[in-house]
Formats: structure tokens, C-alpha cells, sequence
């Protein structure tokens, strides 16, 4: 029994028993006392608040485990149809607050750390974000998992476990720096490994074909892939699903005593130190060789444990019965998330003929009806292709189905298709050019696939009217859109309390957590000055969290009544933080020309620029020091001081959007249109009542239809206007607007400082080639956002309006919860139906 006595912070009173259902604060109290002292990971009776959150963690991952193992239980049992979304990446972020909400017991925990001497919020701020993404489609894939869990719909995720994770973003003199992002250091409670579930994966080796021509893949090195499973709980429901993580390991058999006792230690332990390399990091540097392959075997890692574990589950749920390969489409639903899964194409196909004996049409069928895939991108440089020599290499059995299935693809064209032949070069998957072979993984899942997905709607006709129109015409049907969608708990009700509880009392319900599009019953108070007041003052509450934090954070103090302008999200020339910095300067030199009483009249502003810069993307990493430099002169300036701020935000992550989205009230999200396929930070501040700048690019055009047209600050080219403005411009007839030279021109003055800003400034400028003559058309677009800017302004003066606008953001968001978008992939792609826990 627990005496305490010698605990300091843990009250003697509390008696040790620990009920993983525990209700009452007391009870969850000596839960978590409990954990402090039998689950121990540090020294024993220290209990600042880094031990109280693992402490308070793992009491609520005994809650999760028992609402885990239920839902395992009833899939077994019922053996519902059900979807495995492959994904190389998920930012989950921080997951006790979370867990805690859609677990409902926030109050009950929030009493008992009380009790213990601990503020929930304080402990919570102890937990390093599981960071296994890098943007966006990292972040859809978490907010996927939270939508999956909360319908009840029968759905796992698997991804990789990676050791570090992207990077974390320093910012120094220099500009960004990157280091290790350690987020596994000190235990993850939110992980659980399972020790009986392992696979073999091979790499390299050969072919061998049997006297009666069976074919099978052996030799080579095998690794095991170990799973970690995470927990996902729902909101308010007890169907807790799975993310599985995969780890590489080496066996102890790989580990060669005899050349370890001989001194060679590191070629007695090769193939464990191969295996840590797999896991190591997400997106290893590609610019070698060695990083291209070491890409390239993360990837088949991912899809070749998945597969065999959905085969494994398949064959596992029918209890010992028989099956039939043909009804596994009927029980299995694969989403690739992007192409970076596409191994899982070549894959199904090997195991189902080289290991299950599957004929090739049968294999095909069962293949293409199991597998779907989204696209995420237009941008060719994103657009996935393999070297031929590197994938015969390392996959030489998947390289033979990949030419097979391009083969078959070319005689059905030839046979049924003649119109088409000359689009073949084109459509076809193997790109022979005998410079440089690659596979396009893009025409392999198009090909393969039975649905192929956009994430916007104006991404999803680009992708049918451009990149795959040559398709279309074959498979008129296969192509549908599925508009990204965040999710209401985490992005409104979790990171913003004020101001849920706010809408919650106006509406009189809170079932707009969980019924995003009831939030259209604020749009009548939106002129109402009682609820106006409320909502300002959220936000003003939000404001000042955001300002402590910036604070915090990059020592600038910020004033919480100037309006802050924020552009979060991953640094890329197409999403134009350049046009954001160069308007920023502008603003400035302006300012320093008015007269102390012309300052007067100007609106406050307080703009945040963040996101990492890949590390090997010289030009982003540009306009990372780009924008501190303006921040160090502008932010020292007396003379505007009260009029203009400009913060780099750093190592933006999961965590630090859940600060600033709730605090903001205008954000860019300014790309040239048709290259941003949808975003979705832009739906976390428009839920948020943030008033939007923008393009009409990806879900930018479907916001603006719900929120109207008049709450969004609309500007520049539209995607159809983007190929005409390029060819003028090749053809030297763009007159760049006299603003964007001033502002060009005072950088080159040196007002921020002596750093070689000529070759951004150069992509700016010149007539042609990609990444010179302003392929962005920042320059075009310069004009517009300015006048943009100055409606902002505007606006901004008259708060009655501004409040209002405000508030039908927020009303007209509806549409984009992810709850939304999973519905739509149940119905309209997978098949599966909601399998609730009883
Ligand atoms: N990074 C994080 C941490 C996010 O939460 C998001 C989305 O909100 C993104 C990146 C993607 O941002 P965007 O849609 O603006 O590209």
C-alpha cells in the first residue's frame, strides 16, 4: 500500500488503488499516484510536472487500452469490410489533450492533478509532438484517424515509426538550421508495441524460377518489421482505432559474434545498423544515391509489413475457415496516401501470386479493386519517379510484375484504344528513356488503381482536365474529387475552449463537434452586439495566449490590439511567403515616409511568418533569413514600432498551430492558384473566425463559396490566367508594377542587413526557365495583394464589421470537417459501413 509519506507532492492521503475507470477526481488521483510510483521512469518520488504528465498519460492510456482491446474484439468478431490508409506521414502532435477530450473526462482529470498540485494545461505542455509528417498531408492523415474513430467506421492507419522525425527548425544568425527532433528521448506512453507481430521484408537478391515457371523472390537481406501500435480514441464514442507503426530491426541471428569478438564491430552488426537507418528520419536527403535508395526502401518497408499484416487479418477473421481471394476486396479497402505507397501495388500482387498461387488475372482483379489512391500534387517535381536501375536492385520481382502491368496497359490501348496510341508515351508507366529509366509511380496508381482522388475540387478538375485527362476517356468513372476536411475537435473545441463554449452556449447544443455544418446557426447572430462582444473577447483571449507565446519564444513583445496577420505552413516558393515578405517591406518603407500623425491613421499590424524550409531547398531557406532580417530591423525601428511587427515564428509544428490558429485574425493563403492542391490550414482558421487573404487556389475557392464572397480578401491570377501570364512573360511583355520595384530595390539597398539576397531577388526576375522569370508570378500578383492588403486595413477600422465577418467564417465552415470528407471516402471509395462498439 501507498503510505506517500516520502513523496513530496503526492498527498499521503490518497489511497493507492487504481482503477483504469476511476469517475471521481479522488480516485483518478491515486490513478495517477499509482503510475507515478509502480510505472516509474524516472527517480522514485520526484514529481515535477514532466513526471505528473507520464504519470497522467499512462492513467489515460489505461482507459484507452480497455476501449482498444473492446474495439479489436468487435471488428474480430464482426468482421466488418475494413479501410488500411497507408501513409508515410502523420503529425499527430500532442495526444493527451486530445485523448483526454474525446474521452470526455477534461473535468475530472483537470480536478484531480488539482489534487495532486498539478494545472492540466501546464503538464500538458510537458509532451513532445509526435512529429512523423511534414505538412499537410502529414496532418490530413491524423485528423483522417480522429474523423475514422469518431464515425465508428472500421479503419487502421500504418505508417512508419521514425526515430527523429523531420527535424526541428532552429533559427540562428545564419537562418535555419536543423537538428534532430528527439521526440522518442524519454518514452512515448502513447505507443505500444507488440511483440508478436513481425514480419520479414526483403531487399535486393534475385528471382528464381521453378521447372514449372513459377516464379519467387529469395536472397538478398531480410529485415523484420516490429509493430508499435498507437491508439485513436473517437469523440465521445468508445471505438478506439490504430495507427501501426512499423520499426526496423535486425534479428540476433544478423548479429556475427565471431567478427565482433574479432574487433570488426561494425561489420558484425551491419544489418542492425541498416535496419536503424530505415526508421531513422522522414525524407532522408535524396540527392545521392545512397539517400534515393535508402527513400526508396522506407517506402516498400511501409507497404510490404502493411500487406502482410491485412493478409494476416484477413485470413485471421475467418477463424480458422476457408476463404476465397476473390471476396478480400469485400473485406479490405487500401488508400494510398499519395504515391509514396505505391510499392503496395507491385506487392499485393507478389504475395497474392508468388506466396497465395494466384493466377495474374486473379491477382489483378483482387489488386485493382483493392487498391485507391489520392493525389496530392500538379507539381512535376513532386510527382514520384524511381530510377529503373535502383528499383531492379532493391525490388527486382516487383520490377518484372511493374513491367508486366505496363505491357498489359499498352495492349489494352493497342487492342481497344487505337486513338490513343500516341498518348502512349505519355500514359504508359515505364518511362524507358534510356538516359535516365524511371517508373512513374503517378501512371502506375492511375493505372492500377480503382479510384483515383483529388483533395479539392479545382485540384480535382486540374487533375482530369491536365495531368490525367489522357485516362479519363479510358475509365470515365475512376476519377472523383474528396475535398480535404480538418477535424472540429482538435482544431476548434480542444485548442480553443473560449470560444467553443461561446458557440456551444449560443447554439444551445454542442453537437456541432461532432455536426460541423449546425455551426450555420451562428450566421443569425452574427450581427447580434451581445454575441459580438463574446466572440471579441475570445479572441482577444486568444490573442493574448498567442502574444505570451511569441513572447516566449523569440523575446518580441507583441501589442494583442494590433490585427495579427499570420502565414503558417511549409516554406515553398509556390506558397509565396515572398509575396507576404516583400508586402511587409513595402508597408515599412511606407510607414518611414508618413509623418508621425499620417502612422496614426494606418491599422496596427502585427504580421507572423513560420514553417520549416526543407533542407536542401536552397531558396526557401532564403526567405527564412529574408524574413528575420525584416523582423530584426523593423522590430528595433522606434518609429514604427507601434505600427508594424514582423515575427518569424519557429519550428512550427502540430503544437505551436494549436497557438496561433486560435489567436489569428487574418491569414495568408496566397499560392500561385492551381499549384496548391487544397490546404487545409486555411479551414483551421476560417473555423477559427480568422478572415482569409487569398487566391482562388485549391480549397481556397470552395471556403470563399461558404463563408461569401464578401468575408474573403480575393486577389490575384486565376489558374486558368497562370499559363498565359508565364508565355507573356517569356515573351518580355510583363511590366512589373512600380511597388514591386521599390520594394525589390530596397533590399538591395541593404536596409536588412549585408546577406546576398540577389539570387531570390533574380527568381524574380528574367523572362524564362522554371525557378527564373518569376514562375510564381509573385510580381503579377504583387499589385493585387497590396490593394488586398489595404481593403484589410480598411475593414479592420470598422469593428462592428470586421467582428461580424469574423463570425461567419467560422459559420461557414462547416463543410470542411474531416468527418465530412471520411464519409465521403466510406461511401464513395471504400465501402464500409460504421461498426460500432456496443
Ligand atoms: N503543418 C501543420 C503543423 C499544420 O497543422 C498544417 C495544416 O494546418 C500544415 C502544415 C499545412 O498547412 P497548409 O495547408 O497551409 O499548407
Amino acid at each position: 500500500a501507498n503510505n506517500g509519506s516520502a513523496a513530496p507532492g503526492i498527498p499521503a492521503e490518497i489511497p493507492a488503488i487504481a482503477h483504469p475507470l476511476a469517475e471521481e477526481p479522488a480516485e483518478i488521483a491515486s490513478n495517477i499516484n499509482y503510475h507515478v510510483q509502480y510505472s516509474p521512469h524516472f527517480s522514485p518520488f520526484k514529481f515535477e510536472p514532466e513526471q505528473a504528465y507520464y504519470a497522467t498519460a499512462e492513467s489515460v492510456r489505461d482507459r484507452l487500452i480497455q476501449q482498444w482491446n473492446d474495439t479489436y474484439v468487435h471488428y474480430h468478431k464482426t468482421d466488418p469490410k475494413q479501410t488500411y490508409y497507408l501513409s508515410m506521414e502523420y503529425l499527430q502532435g500532442r495526444a493527451l489533450t486530445n485523448a483526454i477530450g474525446n474521452l470526455n473526462i477534461q473535468d475530472a482529470y483537470a480536478d484531480a492533478l488539482n489534487k495532486l498540485g498539478h494545472g492540466l494545461e501546464e503538464i500538458a505542455e510537458q509532451e513532445k509532438d509526435a512529429a512523423l509528417g511534414n505538412g499537410g498531408l502529414g496532418r490530413l492523415a491524423s485528423c483522417f484517424l480522429d474523423s475514422m474513430a469518431t464515425l465508428n467506421l472500421p479503419a487502421w492507419g500504418y505508417g512508419l515509426r521514425y526515430r527523429y522525425g523531420l527535424f526541428k527548425q532552429k533559427i540562428t544568425k545564419e537562418g535555419q538550421e536543423e537538428i534532430a527532433e528527439d521526440w522518442l528521448e524519454k518514452f512515448s506512453p502513447w505507443e505500444v508495441v507488440r511483440h508478436d507481430v513481425v514480419f520479414p521484408v526483403r531487399f535486393f537478391g534475385h528471382v528464381a524460377v521453378s521447372p514449372s515457371g513459377s516464379r519467387k523472390w529469395i536472397g538478398g537481406e531480410v529485415m523484420k518489421a516490429l509493430a508499435y501500435d498507437v491508439p485513436i480514441p473517437g469523440y465521445k464514442t468508445k471505438n478506439t482505432i490504430s495507427l501501426r507503426l512499423w520499426e526496423a530491426k535486425a534479428g540476433a541471428e544478423d548479429f556475427n559474434l565471431f567478427q565482433f569478438n574479432d574487433g570488426q564491430y561494425e561489420v558484425a552488426a551491419q544489418l542492425h545498423s541498416q535496419a536503424q537507418q530505415i526508421c531513422a528520419v522522414l525524407y532522408p536527403g535524396d540527392a545521392t544515391e545512397s539517400g534515393k535508395l535508402l527513400r526508396l526502401k522506407q517506402q516498400f518497408f511501409l507497404c510490404s509489413a502493411s500487406l502482410q499484416d491485412i493478409i494476416f487479418r484477413f485470413k485471421e477473421r475467418k477463424d480458422g475457415g476457408s476463404w476465397q481471394w476473390s471476396e478480400f476486396p469485400s473485406k479490405v479497402a487500401v488508400q494510398l496516401n499519395d504515391t509514396h505507397p505505391t510499392l503496395a501495388i507491385p506487392e499485393l500482387m507478389r504475395l497474392l501470386m508468388d506466396d497465395e498461387g494466384l493466377a495474374w488475372d486473379e491477382a489483378w482483379d483482387v489488386t485493382s479493386r483493392t487498391i485507391a489512391y489520392t493525389n496530392h500534387t500538379v507539381l512535376p517535381e513532386a510527382l514520384e519517379k524511381w530510377s529503373q536501375v535502383v528499383m531492379w536492385k532493391l525490388l527486382p520481382r516487383h520490377m518484372e510484375i511493374i513491367e508486366e502491368i505496363d505491357k498489359r496497359f499498352i495492349t489494352m490501348i493497342r487492342s481497344s484504344r487505337t486513338d490513343l496510341e500516341s498518348k502512349i508515351p505519355n500514359m504508359c508507366i515505364l518511362d524507358n528513356n534510356p538516359q535516365k529509366p524511371v517508373v512513374r509511380m503517378a501512371n502506375l496508381c492511375v493505372v492500377s488503381a480503382h479510384s483515383v482522388n483529388g483533395v479539392a475540387q479545382l485540384h480535382s478538375d486540374i487533375l482530369k482536365a491536365e495531368l490525367f485527362a489522357d485516362y479519363v476517356s479510358i475509365w470515365p468513372t475512376k476519377f472523383q474529387n474528396k475535398t480535404n476536411g480538418i477535424t472540429p475537435r482538435r482544431w476548434l473545441r480542444f485548442c480553443s475552449p473560449e470560444l467553443s463554449n461561446i458557440i456551444s452556449k449560443w447554439l444551445k447544443t454542442d453537437e456541432w463537434v461532432t455536426n460541423l455544418d449546425k455551426l450555420a446557426n451562428l450566421r443569425k447572430f452574427s450581427d447580434n452586439e451581445e454575441f459580438q462582444a463574446e466572440w471579441a473577447s475570445a479572441k482577444m483571449a486568444n490573442k493574448q495566449r498567442l502574444a505570451q507565446y511569441i513572447l516566449q519564444v523569440t523575446g518580441e513583445s507583441i501589442d494583442p490590439n494590433s490585427l495579427f496577420d499570420i502565414q503558417v505552413k511549409r516554406i515553398h516558393e509556390y506558397k509565396r511567403q515572398l509575396l507576404n515578405i516583400l508586402g511587409a517591406i513595402y508597408r515599412y518603407k511606407k510607414l518611414k515616409e508618413m509623418s508621425p500623425e499620417e502612422r496614426k491613421n494606418t491599422t496596427p499590424r502585427t504580421i507572423m511568418i513560420g514553417g520549416k524550409a526543407f533542407a536542401t531547398y536552397t531558396n526557401a531557406k532564403r526567405i527564412v533569413k529574408l524574413v528575420n532580417d525584416v523582423g530584426a530591423v523593423v522590430n528595433t525601428d522606434p518609429e514604427v514600432n507601434e505600427y508594424l511587427k514582423v515575427v518569424f515564428v519557429p519550428n512550427y509544428n502540430v503544437s505551436v498551430a494549436e497557438v496561433l490558429i486560435p489567436g489569428s485574425e487574418l491569414s495568408q493563403h496566397i499560392s500561385t492558384a492551381g499549384m496548391e492542391a487544397s490546404g487545409t490550414s486555411n479551414m483551421k482558421f476560417a473555423l477559427n473566425g480568422c478572415l482569409i487573404i487569398g487566391t482562388l487556389d485549391g480549397a481556397n475557392v470552395e471556403i470563399r463559396e461558404e463563408i461569401g464572397e464578401e468575408n474573403f480578401f480575393l486577389f490575384g491570377a486565376t489558374a486558368d490566367e497562370v499559363p498565359k501570364l508565364r508565355k507573356k512573360r517569356e515573351a518580355g511583355l510583363f511590366k512589373p508594377d512600380p511597388r514591386f520595384e521599390e520594394a525589390m530595390q530596397f533590399i538591395r539597398t541593404g536596409a536588412f542587413g549585408s546577406y546576398d539576397y540577389n539570387p531570390l531577388l533574380e527568381s524574380l526576375e528574367g523572362n524564362s526557365g522554371y525557378g527564373r522569370g518569376d514562375y510564381f508570378l509573385v510580381g503579377h500578383d504583387f499589385p493585387g495583394y497590396m490593394d488586398a492588403q489595404a481593403r484589410v486595413d480598411e475593414a479592420y477600422k470598422d469593428r462592428k464589421r470586421w467582428l461580424k465577418m469574423s463570425i461567419l467564417s467560422t459559420a461557414g465552415s462547416g463543410k470542411f470537417s474531416s468527418d465530412r470528407t471520411i464519409a465521403q471516402y466510406a461511401k464513395e471509395i471504400w465501402n464500409i459501413e460504421e461498426c460500432p462498439v456496443p
